[in-house]
């Protein structure tokens, strides 16, 4: 077993490793070597407490209450919405949005459009999405008449910026990129398009969904108009995440869905709105979730994203190499210094599906398919790759134990 040299840890990964409780398990008789982070991450002990906490000491509906245990939970609440206004800098809790997901927080803004876009109106959107980026823009067109133009991906997993600057003209409307992709990792140059975009007179939305595991952003910085980031990527719990977008924005926006939370009257004649963020929040929403959104934010910024860059960095180096010696692979995307720890990677001859589940049952858990990235794949002209990502919590070893799964699998099918 290879060790990083003690002088490059960056990380007591150990320790961490200790916060983990579902890392501890074994899969098919093997240690678990989990590698599929960009679908969703695991769990640490402190965002698993919270929730039980929640439902065993604060449970109650929120905003509405007149007793104690409402106000308990409406504060809990309110805490976390704050926590990831600091986390991602946004000038006001206004802006923060707690949505579904980003799935959930890219409808609500492609239905809050569709009330201002026309016929003859273009918007733009990165051939490297996740469908949840595609998708929704695309009935978002059909309902308006507006044209959905694409901007294309060279071959080395990074966007054709010249394109881009082609595409880009006072009909634009809107532009939608994410900041890492999910199918490849690369690091979208986020402020360049932002700046050029806002030239235009366009609004941007950014799914930060694949890049908030990795990165801290920083919405006024980035000038960015929408925001986007689901809590089950950055260490929380599954359905909840965040919808940013700029206040003034949102303001004009119409709200998403009709129900409780989101009135300030109802009448049979009229109902009036509630503020920011009320508005966009109709029902009861995942309160343990949004409590343990902030719990999990509150982890990861304890560890500090700088030194959880750093240390996934040394990862995606040491695996990239060790990948890269065996024969018939074929990686794809940008090289490691301009993308997070993502490796997709077919061998020659072997369909990507097979890797997948030899691979897990020497106990390694990777993606196969096409990552709900299918233009991606299409561009390719492949019908998917094996994608290994990595966090924070993985080590080297388990790399090592990737390394020889992996050659031990392409002998049993070549
Ligand atoms: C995971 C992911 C999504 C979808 O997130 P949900 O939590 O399923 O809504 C969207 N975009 C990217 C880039 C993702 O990685």
């Amino acid at each position: 077993m290879k060790m990083i040299n003690t002088s490059e840890q960056i990380l007591d990964v150990e320790k961490i490793r200790q916060d983990f409780p579902i890392l501890q398990r074994e899969i098919n008789g093997k240690p678990l070597v989990y590698f599929d982070n960009a679908a969703t991450s695991q769990t640490p002990k402190a965002v698993i407490d919270c929730i039980v906490d929640y439902y065993e000491n604060k449970n109650a509906n929120i905003h509405r209450g007149v007793h104690s245990l409402s106000q308990i939970a409406t504060d809990a609440y309110e805490n976390a919405r704050e926590t990831v206004r600091k986390h991602f800098n946004a000038k006001s809790a206004n802006e923060i949005i707690l949505t579904a997901g980003t799935t959930h927080s890219i409808n609500l803004v492609a239905n809050g459009y569709s009330h201002f876009l026309k016929s003859g109106d273009e918007i733009l959107v990165s051939a490297m999405e996740h469908h949840s980026n595609i998708v929704p823009w695309q009935m978002l067109c059909n309902k308006t008449g507006a044209t959905l133009k694409v901007i294309p991906m060279l071959n080395n997993g990074e966007l054709d910026l010249q394109v881009f600057d082609d595409l880009l003209s006072e009909r634009t409307k809107m532009v939608f990129v994410n900041h890492v992709s999910n199918a490849l990792g690369t690091i979208n140059p986020i402020e360049e398009i932002i700046n050029k975009s806002h030239k235009v007179g366009a609004k941007v939305l950014v799914d930060g969904a694949q890049a908030a595991p990795h990165l801290k952003a920083d919405v006024q910085a980035l000038d960015v108009d929408f925001y986007t980031v689901s809590a089950h990527k950055i260490c929380g719990p599954t359905g909840v995440g965040m919808l940013y977008g700029k206040e003034e924005l949102l303001n004009e926006l119409p709200p998403y869905q009709g129900g409780g939370e989101m009135i300030a009257e109802v009448s049979f004649e009229k109902t009036t709105y509630a503020g920011l963020p009320h508005k966009f929040e109709a029902g009861t929403p995942n309160i343990s979730g949004g409590i343990a959104f902030g719990a999990a934010l509150d982890y990861m910024n304890a560890i500090g994203f700088d030194k959880i860059a750093d240390y996934e960095m040394q990862l995606l180096v040491y695996a990239t190499k060790a990948l890269e010696e065996i024969e018939g692979v074929r990686i794809y995307g940008a090289k490691p210094e301009k993308k997070t720890a993502v490796l997709s990677f077919n061998i020659e001859g072997i369909h990507p599906y097979d890797i997948g589940t030899l691979l897990d049952k020497m106990g390694v858990a990777v993606r196969t398919g096409h990552h709900c990235a299918q233009p991606i794949m299409s561009f390719y002209k492949i019908p998917g790759t094996v994608r290994a990502s990595f966090s924070f919590y993985n080590t080297i070893s388990e790399i090592d134990v990737f390394i020889s799964a992996l050659k031990k699998a392409k002998s049993m099918l070549s």
